[in-house]
């Protein structure tokens, strides 16, 4: 690791990302020319920039192999994935519902919510893109910067309890963050907003705007931040770029350490690039957080890697300079010097379903969504039952980093009437969900995601199933054993932290790591490489059967592994 840093941001050599970013008139490309365009896709330069304003273009995987009745290849039908923005996770019930109402007027029925809190709808047709982005916005949200080269979706810990106000201020702080750094192009009004004539006029006629975070060509890379609690670090707080843990006193936030530097993704192939988990940096008070957080985010968008996107992320900044360096740049950047974090742990993690007090005499609701996918399927009428209890009681809802949904607000009274809705439409509540259910995550993959190489959603609720079944065996039921699957390396679910992750290897065959925990505060290993989807619960039977017998009393599975250690798990399986 180098400890020398460069006085002044070098120009870069440039990725051809790079090169189109700057080009990009803010964003705009040729977005608004090919959207108006006969084509059912965008092509490379606008399908790129589209994701800065919330859009991935992708295709059905599972038809890339259909044929014509003459035997020849059907050409691919593009759809696309809408992203929307939701600082904290925060959604009234009239915007899930109209999101409800879109998912099936212009997407393919189902609506998705994702690991950061945000909403998905998928398989929408590019003739249906700019509705679904006009409804979405007139429930006042938006999709821009929802992925891209900048700040995305900021994360906090939902649950709305109102004794004190510490999740208050951490929502508040998430919009105040989300607000700060979003881009300030008016590229996105123009094309999506705007009605066709205006739109072409406005693009012609583009003059540009401050962009005051990100100048010209914006971050090197994406960008992810979160905010948690010690005791309760529901939104992973050690894999996020940028994260700011409350330190709380006297039920008041007095400040938060800084930790920066996480990120999942990696290339098995490329020894350069890996998993990491955040950095501590500094302390800061809360009226530091916005400054400090755009210096961090200024420092990484001069200094991170623009020529190579693999290694772009603010990780490997942190890595090549060192957190001494890091900080003192960070320092410069806010123009002071920044206190050394505070001797504060992560100890826990809360999934936050079933019934809680508000304790402000209401109560909230978690129900777990299995993998995030809302829709119906037999007797499990998520869609149909959520519909209906948010007309019934239109109260304001959160999204969880779990992937499930919180109703907030419920008057006493009203309890045994919602548990009635979810009752008749077969959706279950925590007393019918084993904890391992309950905190286990899903990417999307198969079908929709163009880097897919195993499934992941459609794969993790029958290995939760197999599970289940070991762990029933084992006696061990009632254990809580965090489980994220994706279906590549780049780890969008947060595979390399929880007790067991599954990451799509190659085509067909995961990786399985363990020695995670639940709370996220660690990297788990791996346990064994290349196993098919039938092998993958059969490989983890000798250790879950080990740790029943050998575990310490109390002793979480991923702590088990961590402390057993690689050497002596894999020889098990061999
Ligand atoms: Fe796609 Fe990979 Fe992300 Fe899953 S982890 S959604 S397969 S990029």
């Amino acid at each position: 690791m180098s400890e020398t840093i460069p006085k002044t941001a070098e120009e870069p050599k440039r990725s051809k990302v790079e090169v189109l970013k700057e080009g990009s008139r803010q964003l705009r490309g040729s977005i608004a020319e090919e959207l108006s365009s006969d084509k059912g896709e965008f092509g490379g330069d606008a399908e790129t920039l589209l994701k800065m304003h919330g859009i991935y273009q992708q295709d059905d995987r599972d038809q890339r192999k259909a044929k014509n009745p003459d035997g020849t290849p059907k050409p691919r039908v593009h759809t696309f994935m809408v992203r929307t923005r939701i600082p904290g996770g925060r959604v009234s019930a009239k915007q899930f519902l109209a999101h409800l109402g879109l998912c099936e007027q212009y997407a393919n029925g189902t609506l998705r919510v994702t690991t950061r809190q945000a909403f998905q709808l998928h398989g929408v047709l590019k003739t249906n893109l700019k509705a679904s982005i006009r409804g979405i916005n007139d429930m006042l949200l938006t999709t821009l910067a929802a992925c891209g080269d900048v700040e995305r979706n900021v994360m906090s810990c939902p649950a709305p309890i109102h004794n004190n106000p510490v999740r208050d201020e951490m929502q508040r702080m998430a919009d105040a963050i989300a607000e700060h750094l979003k881009p300030r192009t008016t590229a996105y009004h123009e094309i999506w907003l705007t009605d066709d004539e205006g739109n072409k006029t406005n693009v012609a006629e583009f003059t540009p705007v401050e962009e005051p975070i990100y100048g010209t060509v914006y971050l090197p890379r994406k960008f992810k931040t979160g905010i948690a609690l010690p005791e309760d670090n529901c939104i992973d707080i050690y894999t996020q770029d940028m994260g700011f843990l409350a330190i709380v006193e006297n039920n008041k936030i007095v400040g938060y350490n800084v930790l920066a530097g996480g990120g999942m993704g990696t290339t098995p192939s490329a020894d350069k690039t890996f998993p990491a988990i955040a950095k501590e940096i500094c302390y800061v008070t809360p009226d530091q957080v916005l400054a400090v957080g755009e210096a961090i985010v200024k420092v990484q968008r001069d200094f991170g890697n623009r020529a190579d996107r693999k290694i772009a992320r603010l990780k490997y900044l942190i890595h090549n300079w060192g957190v001494p360096a890091f900080k003192a740049k960070v320092e410069e950047y806010f123009g002071a010097p920044l206190p050394d974090p505070k001797p504060v742990a992560v100890t826990g993690v809360d999934d936050h379903i079933g019934w809680h007090e508000q304790g402000d005499g209401k109560w909230f609701l978690g129900i777990n969504i299995e993998c995030g996918r809302i829709q119906d399927v037999g007797d499990v009428r998520l869609k149909t039952g959520l519909r209906k209890l948010l007309t019934e009681f239109p109260h304001e809802t959160r999204l969880t980093a779990l992937q499930s949904v919180i109703l907030c607000d419920v008057l006493p009274e009203q309890k045994q009437r919602v548990n009635a809705i979810l009752k008749e439409h077969g959706i279950k509540q925590a007393e019918d969900l084993t904890l391992i259910r309950r905190y286990s995550i899903a990417c999307p993959a198969f079908p929709t995601c163009g880097l897919a190489v195993t499934e992941s959603e459609r794969a993790l609720p029958g290995v939760i199933d197999e599970l289940e079944q070991e762990l029933a065996k084992l006696g061990l039921l009632a254990d809580r054993i965090s489980v994220h699957m994706t279906g590549c390396p780049n780890g969008c679910a947060r595979p390399y932290t929880p007790d067991i992750g599954f990451v799509g290897k190659t085509l067909g065959k995961y990786t399985i790591f363990v020695g995670g925990n639940a709370e996220g505060t660690r990297l788990g290993f791996i346990l064994k490489d290349l196993v098919v989807r039938e092998d993958l619960v059969p490989a983890l039977v000798p250790v879950l059967t080990h740790y029943k017998s050998a575990r310490k009393a109390g002793e979480a599975f991923g702590d088990f592994c961590a402390r057993v250690g690689k050497e002596q798990l894999v020889e098990l399986l061999a």
